[in-house]
């Protein structure tokens, strides 16, 4: 197993030894909604706020996200709770209007094989956040990863969120084998998103902890206020109580792990 190298997003380390949760809406949708949100998720020992601004939809009648009228939001919520924050960049023009406003790039899972994407990124000092793509091979994501750390970031994070497969119950298969895989081949530190990995909420908690378990560096987890009523995934956002609940129980489990 090769030695994890250490990604830094402002001052919160991933790959260094400490679990990291990154947590918050799969998409802002107020100033009220972040700022609850983001309250909430920090008091359960969450270390990056995530928040969607651009949006990836299959359907273009689906929310595509605040975009641009997210900017002050994030910009006010990010200073009052004093967050490391992550957002999907969805397209090279966006780079520099994101540039301020977020402390680590996402490239989404539809994004992976968007090449002239990643030698983009590769040209700025932010660190990426590379989740998979949902059909991709481990050699083809380590070889996306490469376009940006072969050219100059080397500041990349992946993440596994789920496949797939010809189950239909779950939304993806969460390939847990990956998080083995990539420690055992890459020094890339590696997270885990069991929300899309899973796509049921009642199921996040338990593929969170195999997630720690397994060996992966963080989750990446999405928590609303209001679930019934959240413009994108609410089917698979954990209650503010739920998600202090999982931290409490990634607490317990990361400890015994250690000992
Ligand atoms: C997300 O994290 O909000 C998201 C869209 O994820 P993915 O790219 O993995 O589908
Ligand atoms: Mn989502």
């Amino acid at each position: 197993m090769s030695k994890t190298q250490v990604v830094k997003v402002k001052d919160i380390e991933i790959g260094g030894g400490q679990f990291v949760a990154i947590a918050g809406p799969c998409s802002i949708e107020s100033q009220s909604q972040l700022d609850l949100i983001s309250e909430c998720v920090k008091n359960s020992q969450a270390k990056i706020l995530r928040g969607g601004i651009y949006k990836m939809r299959t359907s273009p009648d689906a929310f595509q996200g605040l975009e641009h009228e997210a900017f002050n939001i994030v910009k006010e919520i990010k200073e009052k709770h004093n967050m490391p924050f992550v957002s999907e960049v969805t397209d090279p023009r966006q780079i520099e209007e994101l540039y301020e406003l977020v402390d680590m790039f996402q490239v989404g899972s539809r994004n992976m094989y968007n090449y002239s994407l990643l030698k983009e990124l590769a040209n700025f000092d932010k660190p990426v956040l590379l989740k998979r793509g949902f059909s991709a091979l481990y050699d083809e994501w380590i070889k996306a990863a490469s376009y940006v750390t072969s050219q100059g970031n080397a500041q990349v994070v992946l993440c596994e969120r789920g496949i797939r497969t010809f189950e239909s119950a779950t939304r993806n298969t969460l390939d847990l084998n990956s998080v083995a895989y990539i420690k055992e081949n890459t020094d890339l530190p590696i997270i885990v998103d069991p929300s899309h990995g899973t796509g049921v909420r009642n199921l996040v908690t338990p593929m969170a902890l195999a997630s720690a378990a397994a060996g992966a560096d963080g989750i990446m987890v999405e928590v609303h206020n209001n679930p019934e009523k959240a413009q994108s995934d609410g089917f698979q956002a954990l209650t503010p109580e739920m998600f202090d609940h999982l931290m409490k129980r990634i607490n317990t489990l990361t400890q015994a792990l250690r000992s």
